[in-house]
């Protein structure tokens, strides 16, 4: 008997499938605007100069092992990751409130995070899935919801962009926080919202915490772009930093894909910051117990080498101070590359803007990513026409373009929208 017969045929990853479509075109000018990750000027992988340094001192090391790491990852890494994210000086940090485990990068953390609440989550206990809701902004990472729903959770949207000025929907949003009820869970984007690049500004941040902390909300950060946003690791750490200083409850997802070019070697972490140290009712070791059973189910230790290669550069002065060089690198020319597609279709091609704002949003929006405002009847001309390969929201990765390229997405935006 064919005991699998009615599997159904799930749809391609959208991404994945855009990827397969670039490979097999022959066009040379060919342009892949989809993909999230980081390319150098040449339109090459690029593995970060401090990593490279970082591989050689683990190759050299002779007492390295291969033997389990600690359930909770490896401890050298585990400290200095929540350190990163909180500020060495963070009160909480230093009050032990802030329990840490290594995930499988960014995705992991969002996975137990989601699974995390969904047992213990104080307001949703004895409540059915359709109850336990996870508000998630609109749009969001495409696999957000994907995630959540495996967990047991129900994403619902909030509104947060607005398409008629490609820009942030500021007064829905704060509407959004405010009609919610008491104490609901909201995914937000720590910095470099993905996809659309459109982050609050520190003001607005300061007022959504305030709403957060009248309504007991809890925050869900997502920070899968520390440092790629705007260049600086302190920097783009400030809402998070933000909402714990104004002692909000609240866990991050932390991921080393993106700043430190870690992609395949899946290394990331979550954060809970609980409300007391220790093993009293809500305390940080009893959170922390639960989590070891988490991650003891689902992959038993988590893997060596990325914890090993972030651990390395986090807790070396010397290699740390590298690193940030590199995500300047790679930050500056994500930067410089919108601000010459801005001029482009500003100054050479006088291209009509899709917004109220001219093509502004090419240089303010933030991160790897541009929302262009191009409609989907735009971007399939963008991939039909131009071969340039993006997802039909008008997301393009900026990460895509280089002093090659630059000229032939800016001709093809030209000419897609005319
Ligand atoms: N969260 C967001 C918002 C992302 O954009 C990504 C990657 O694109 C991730 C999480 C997870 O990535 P990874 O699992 O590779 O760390």
């Amino acid at each position: 008997a064919d005991v699998f017969h009615s599997t159904p045929y799930a749809p391609p990853d959208a991404i994945f499938a855009l990827t397969a479509g670039y490979q097999q075109d022959k066009f040379d000018k060919k342009v892949n605007l989809g993909v999230g990750a980081y390319r150098d000027n040449e339109g090459k992988p690029f593995v970060l100069p401090v990593v490279r340094k970082a591989k050689q001192i683990l190759a050299s090391d002779d007492s390295i092992d291969h033997e389990y790491l600690p359930i909770a990852g490896l401890p050298s890494f585990v400290s200095a990751t929540s350190k990163l994210i909180f500020g060495a000086d963070s009160r909480a940090i230093k009050e032990d409130r802030v329990v840490t485990i290594q995930t499988i990068s960014g995705t992991g953390a969002n996975h137990y995070g989601g699974a995390f609440l969904q047992r213990f989550y104080e307001p949703w206990l004895g409540k059915s899935k359709e109850e336990k809701k996870i508000y998630v902004s609109n749009p969001t990472w495409a696999n957000h919801k994907a995630i959540f729903n495996s967990v047991g959770l129900t994403p619902v949207d909030y509104p947060y962009y607005d398409s008629s000025t490609i820009g942030l929907a500021l007064s829905s949003f704060l509407d959004f926080l405010r009609t919610a009820p008491a104490q609901s869970v909201i995914l937000l984007h720590a910095c470099a919202h993905n996809p659309t690049g459109v982050d609050p500004t520190r003001d607005e941040w300061k007022e959504i915490a305030k709403i957060f902390k009248e309504k007991g909300h809890f925050a869900f950060f997502d920070c899968a772009y520390q440092g790629f946003a705007s260049g600086d690791l302190d920097n783009d750490a400030w809402a998070v930093r933000h909402f714990v200083s104004e002692s909000i409850p609240l866990l991050v997802c932390q991921s080393y894909a993106k700043n430190a070019g870690l992609y395949g070697e899946r290394i990331g972490a979550l954060n809970i910051v609980a409300s007391h140290a220790g093993d009293v009712e809500g305390g940080a070791a009893r959170i922390k117990s639960q989590l070891l059973i988490l991650q003891r189910q689902e992959i038993s230790n988590p893997p060596t080498f990325g914890a090993r290669i972030v651990s390395l550069i986090l807790n070396d002065e010397k290699l740390f101070a590298e690193w940030k060089e590199d995500i300047e690198t790679m930050a500056h020319r994500i930067i410089a590359m919108r601000e010459r597609l801005h001029a482009l279709l500003v100054d050479k091609y006088k291209t009509p803007a899709p917004g109220p704002n001219g093509w502004d949003h090419v240089v303010k929006q933030i991160g790897m990513f541009t929302f262009t405002g191009l409609n989907p009847t735009q971007c399939k001309a963008m991939v039909e026409k131009g071969h340039i390969y993006m997802t039909a929201n008008g997301r393009i990765s900026m990460a895509g373009i280089n002093d090659k390229n630059v000229e032939w997405v800016a001709e093809c935006i030209d000419k897609a929208i005319r």
